[in-house]
């Protein structure tokens, strides 16, 4: 196995957890309130990782 870097949230990096982000492993929190995505044509809905920051987005 290699290891796995966020380039992208490096700068951003705190220590509690790091290491559970880094390896995939985020603690995401449901944001508030779905929206229609008209480009998508869906439910859209926003998750947040509680530790780094790093959101994603889940289409419904
Ligand atoms: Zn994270």
């Amino acid at each position: 196995m290699s290891n796995v870097i966020n380039l992208k949230k490096a700068k951003q990096r705190r220590a509690e957890g790091k290491t559970l982000c880094t390896s995939g492993f985020h603690k995401w929190q449901l944001l508030a309130g779905r929206r229609f995505d008209v480009k998508q044509g869906r439910l859209v809905s926003t998750e947040r990782c509680q530790r780094c920051g790093e959101e994603r987005i889940k289409l419904t």
